[in-house]
């Protein structure tokens, strides 16, 4: 895909309901409409990230080792 880098320098605000340009502090991020600290995500497609993420996992397929233990 040959998309912008639209989340590399944009944050979800809350208040604003959106993506917004933030400035960066140590530790936190915040819009530059209306201060809010801002998110990587918004809750919606932080739910879609996590979601994606359980998905990627093998479901069973491979039984690991150390689970040999419980069903002995
Ligand atoms: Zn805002």
């Amino acid at each position: 895909m040959d998309q912008p880098d639209f989340y590399s320098d944009k944050k979800f605000c809350d208040r604003c309901g959106t993506y917004r340009a933030y400035l960066q502090s140590l530790e936190h991020s915040y819009c530059v409409e209306c201060g809010t600290e801002v998110r990587l995500f918004s809750e919606q497609d932080w739910e879609a990230f996590h979601s994606s993420l359980k998905e990627r996992r093998p479901k069973g397929g491979r039984p690991r080792k150390d689970r040999g233990k419980e069903s002995a």
